[in-house]
């Protein structure tokens, strides 16, 4: 059975990942464990599921089930399952190389993070998996043979730069794991991973839920490489899981801890949940959920290809991850389990989002979620708060994706404000605080907080003590537009459309006389700037936004924010260029300096650049981009030259 042994070299990210893990990223090392038997576990399921569909005719599905050997000579913990295993290619392509998006990133940020705790942070939120197997191993050799075909292979590396494989006959169905342990070092964290109760501590702890059982011999076996896949619970071998399926179980009879723990055994995260829902759907459609909120969100929340977190079962068997059917994308943080006992275990992605039934069952799903939410809110501040500050971005889309639950969404968002510097508001408490005679919710978008609070838009808001929230998510710009109002008051952004405040609201109120007097001192300049400055804005006209700036720039109702406008940009879009309106300061002495002039005839070279100089500065004033800045710059100095 001599083969070629081939030497394949890591991916270069692998390669990366690999030193981290090595160089014990993760302070709690007997986690590998859990992912090796996930990883069997997965195996078994797929195995399972292939035979049910029919792919798989010859394969034995009598006896699938997870083996533990210990060899205390050799010093090896191998793990062994009787699953799908792997073709050659699949074990070079799962093994060799990492093909989740968002990896390298992950990587730089790793590098970049100044503390262990941040780098395990990261690396927690990515799931090490298989290669977990390289902190305490210093050599793991692989041996597996796809069902359905008839030869093995033998994969082994020592996580440094390469890896061997080779081909080998006669093995079982399934795969082998196994580690040639690290010496123990309670400093390292490394445990005697050779000792049967050091390993059954570990599987009841992390792994007691999975589905399949995890066997190991009552003492430890001699070595014996390789063994035929174990045929029955014969004497000496115990299980060493209760597999009980948690989500079956009364509520009342689960504790936290055990919530927690099968909740990190699903999610792969070492965290606690932040929120566990359980529930039982009984009647026509019967059902059992048990979902949980993370206290973190994932790396890789906003990547295109992130997966919704929820798992189908049908009568207790695993059908699929992953499933899109029962959580909106929105949700795709929320991870958890649905068992539903009116399904066929053939039920295909395509099918089930097309029955009614699991819409309904998506729907309750979805206000359960939200109404936890909404409860930690009532209930538990500090934890909605962080909810919020990890997931907010996430819930925010689901006011494009989900008109159904507008409503309670908008009860949910959290926003900060010109009320507070230090805390965020909800729309609920703004509009507890809102002034006599104000209808209406303001806001002003941005990139950042800095620019929207030195906003000229600001000026007369907080002159007048208005509250305006400030929203600087990029999906800001977005759903406030969407949304028509919140428990009946508009949503009207401070740099859009005509703003009054002398009529909102009871003070300093301008007569009508005054006005016409104003109107009729600009008549002749306004008409003249608006062409002048054609190129840039559709219109220029008096404002009543502004005390201290000279102008602003505002769009129309309708029109794209010129944040918007960059995001459509950024992705490709064409987007015509937006013109804006320009407003003007009645009262600043520029502005009535620059009427006088006109009204003089003053040379009109000369004024056109003092224009050219308003917009501009307005336009930096909000954190836009000037069209010509070395044109703005000669303008700007010119003029300082002249005046001094
Ligand atoms: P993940 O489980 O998140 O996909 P892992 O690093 O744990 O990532 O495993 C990578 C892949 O290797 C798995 O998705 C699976 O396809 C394959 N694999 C790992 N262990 C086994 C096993 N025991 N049997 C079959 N395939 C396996
Ligand atoms: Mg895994």
């Amino acid at each position: 059975m001599a083969s070629t042994v081939e030497t394949l070299d890591f991916q270069a990210e692998t390669r990366q990942l690999l030193r981290l893990v090595i160089h014990s990223i993760y302070s709690n090392k007997d986690i590998f464990l859990r992912e090796l038997i996930s990883n069997a576990s997965d195996a078994l399921d797929k195995l399972r599921l292939e035979s049910l569909t029919g792919s798989l005719d010859a394969a034995d599905t009598s006896d699938l089930h997870i083996r533990l050997d210990i060899d205390k000579d050799a010093r090896t913990l191998t793990i062994r399952d009787n699953g799908i295993g792997m073709s050659r290619d699949e074990l070079v392509e799962l093994i060799g190389t990492i093909a989740k998006s968002g990896t390298a990133d992950l990587l730089e940020k790793i590098k970049d993070s100044k503390d262990a705790a941040t780098a395990e942070n990261l690396i927690g939120q990515f799931g090490v998996g298989f290669y977990s197997a390289f902190m305490v191993a210093d050599r793991v050799t692989v041996r597996t043979r796809r069902a359905g075909t008839d030869s093995g292979t033998q994969w082994e590396s020592d996580g440094e730069g390469s890896y061997t494989i080779q081909a080998v006959d006669d093995l079982p169905v399934g795969t082998s794991v196994t580690l040639h342990l690290k010496p123990v070092d309670s400093e390292d964290g490394l445990a005697d991973y050779l000792s049967a109760s050091k390993i059954r501590q570990i599987v009841k702890q992390h792994s007691d839920f999975i589905r399949w059982p995890i066997r190991m011999a009552t003492e430890p076996t001699e070595p014996t490489e390789p063994t035929e896949v174990d045929g029955s619970a014969s004497s000496g071998v115990d299980t060493l899981n209760s597999m009980k399926a948690l989500w079956a179980r009364p509520r009342a009879e689960v504790s936290q801890d055990e919530y927690n723990e099968f909740y990190q055994q699903i999610s792969h995260d070492w965290l606690e949940p932040a929120e566990t829902i359980h529930m039982r759907a009984e009647g026509t459609f019967e059902y059992e959920a048990l979902l949980f909120i993370p206290s973190q969100a994932p790396f890789d929340l906003f990547s295109r290809e992130t997966k919704r977190g929820v798992q189908l079962y049908v009568k207790r068997v695993f059908i699929m991850d992953d499933c899109e059917a029962l959580m909106p994308n929105y949700l795709r943080f929320v991870k958890g389990v649905v068992d539903a006992h009116d399904l066929s275990l053939n039920v295909s992605r395509e099918l089930l989002q097309h029955d009614r039934q699991i819409r309904g069952v998506r729907r309750r799903l979805v206000k359960k979620v939200l109404g936890a939410i909404k409860d930690m809110q009532a209930k538990d501040a500090e934890r909605y708060t962080k909810v919020w500050a990890q997931f907010g971005r996430a819930l925010k889309e689901g006011l494009l994706e989900d008109t159904d639950n507008t409503e309670t969404l908008l009860e949910l968002v959290s926003a900060a404000s010109t009320h507070d510097p230090e805390k965020t508001t909800t729309l609920r408490e703004y509009v507890e605080r809102m002034k006599d005679g104000q209808d209406t919710i303001y806001y002003l978008t941005g990139e950042t907080r800095a620019m929207v609070e030195n906003s000229p838009h600001m000026e007369a808001f907080a002159a007048k003590g208005y509250e305006v929230l400030i929203l600087t998510d990029p999906i800001d710009e977005v759903w406030v537009d969407q949304v028509p109002a919140f428990d009946g008051h508009r949503l009207q952004s401070i740099a859009k459309g005509q703003v009054d405040l002398d009529e909102s609201a009871g003070d300093e109120k301008e007569t009508d006389a005054d006005k016409a007097q104003r109107e009729q001192d600009f008549a002749a300049l306004l008409p003249w700037l608006t062409t002048t400055l054609s190129d840039h804005v559709k219109q220029v006209r008096l404002s009543s936004r502004l005390t201290t700036s000279a102008a602003c720039i505002v769009g129309d109702a309708h029109d794209v924010t010129p944040t918007l406008e960059k995001m459509y940009r950024a992705m490709g879009q064409q987007m015509p260029a937006v013109k804006r309106i320009l407003e003007l300061n009645p009262t600043h002495p520029l502005i009535t300096s620059l009427r006088t002039a006109h009204h003089a005839g003053t040379d009109e070279p000369a004024l056109t650049e003092i224009a050219e100089l308003i917009y501009g500065s307005a336009l930096l004033a909000e954190g836009g981009d000037l069209p010509d800045p070395a044109r703005f710059t000669r303008l700007l100095t010119d003029h300082l030259t002249r005046t001094l």
